[in-house]
């Protein structure tokens, strides 16, 4: 995506990153911290987030807020709770940027383990959808709110060993789509992206015979991140979006 934002894109606006420990979170936390949003990061690795944490620091001179949320162990009473912690820190949220996720197994259909689908399930699906429902009344104290849910192209389309990955992925889209739907005349825009194949922990172990250096880093994906967070994107709302436009799927020969 050829996108040029204004260095102040995000100021004055207050950003959640969930997976924001890691990979492309942690860069999506990192650059909308540089184009001037107070960022708030969610994760589940205690000291993974102070790391994040402590750069943000250095970009923005104030040290962001960081909460502990495991999507896999996470209640619906969990996720209020997490949201009433946050409401006592900040006044609203702008942007919530859904980007932790979980692989599973990349092995046919009839081989998938039962606990690990649940797992992914868990994490991409239930866990996201709990965060959401308790995030909403903090969205909607935001003039142009913007929820955002990291989908992948075997979630348009299906793709042999995918399994639950894939499967988790459509039911993002479908989450997304009826939610765009519910909140269209309400300040609040919902949104997917596709980052496409991208050099992280994640990728290298659903690919491990792919060569690094033939992807993009999160850093080059960001345009699009920062886009769908700022003013240029406030009428577009139900819609995935590809941030590498054109990338065949699959493996990078
Ligand atoms: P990484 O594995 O590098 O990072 C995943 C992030 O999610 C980490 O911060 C991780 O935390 C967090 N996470 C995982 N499980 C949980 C959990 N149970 N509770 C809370 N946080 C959790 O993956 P990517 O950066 O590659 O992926 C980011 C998103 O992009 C995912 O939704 C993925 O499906 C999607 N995607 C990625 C593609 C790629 O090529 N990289 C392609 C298409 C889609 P921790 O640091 O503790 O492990």
């Amino acid at each position: 995506m050829h996108y040029q934002p204004k260095k102040d894109l995000l100021q004055n606006r207050i950003i959640l990153v969930t997976g924001a420990s890691d990979g492309i979170g942690r860069e999506a936390a990192l650059t909308y911290a540089r184009y001037g949003a107070s960022v708030v990061l969610l994760g589940r690795n205690e000291d993974k987030l102070r790391s994040v944490a402590d750069e943000i620091t250095e970009i923005s001179g104030t040290p962001p807020h960081w909460y502990i949320l495991d999507l896999l162990s996470c209640t619906q009473e969990l996720c209020r709770e997490l949201a009433q912690h946050i409401a006592r820190d900040y006044p609203r949220l702008d942007g919530v940027l859904h980007n932790a996720g979980l692989l599973g197994e990349v092995r046919p259909m009839d081989e998938q383990n039962a606990e690990i689908w649940q797992q992914v399930m868990q994490v991409n699906i239930n866990g996201t959808f709990f965060l959401t429902q308790a995030l909403l009344p903090l969205l909607l104290k935001s003039d142009s709110g913007s929820l955002v849910f990291t989908s992948s192209s075997v979630g348009r389309q299906g793709r042999a060993n995918w399994g639950a990955y894939a499967v988790s992925k459509f039911a993002t889209e479908g989450m997304m789509q009826v939610l765009a739907e519910e909140y269209q005349s309400r300040h609040l825009r919902v949104n997917c992206i596709n980052p496409g194949g991208t050099r992280t922990k994640m990728r290298a172990s659903a690919f491990p015979s792919e060569d690094p250096q033939k992807l993009k880093t999160p850093a080059d994906i960001m345009p699009l991140y920062l886009w769908l967070m700022g003013d240029d994107s406030r009428r577009k709302t139900g819609m995935t979006f590809d941030a590498q436009p054109g990338r065949k799927p699959g493996i990078s020969q």
